[in-house]
């Protein structure tokens, strides 16, 4: 896994609230102060595995899925984003800096 810094990668290729984007192998920051911030990348590092469990290219189809799923539940950009399994496992996760010693495969199948 490689920490990349590119703002410009970050503002041509994501809504303009995003910070960081995880595109395994590769965590892609906007700016190098977030490297040090452990919650953040601790979370990006969640999102690797779940790619790495997913085979990448399966993990982009449904997250995009889902989230067209429940922008139409919740009609709200950001609740759909935190309610993604994926981020729901991410998020409750991410201060828990042993979690991925511990996580089992397909975790994120419990934050459906
Ligand atoms: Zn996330």
């Amino acid at each position: 896994m490689w920490i990349l810094i590119s703002p410009w990668f970050i503002k041509w290729f994501t809504p303009k609230e995003v910070a960081g984007i995880t595109i395994f192998p590769f965590i892609i920051l906007n700016k190098k102060e977030l490297k040090q911030d452990n919650v953040f990348v601790n979370h990006e590092l969640i999102h690797i595995y779940q790619q790495l469990e997913l085979f990448f290219i399966p993990f982009i189809l449904w997250y995009y899925a889902e989230f067209f799923f429940r922008l139409l539940i919740y009609r709200n950009i950001q609740k759909a984003y935190r309610n993604l399994s994926f981020e729901r496992e991410a998020y409750l996760n991410e201060t828990n800096f042993d979690y991925l010693k511990t996580r089992k495969f397909f975790s994120f199948l419990k934050y459906l």
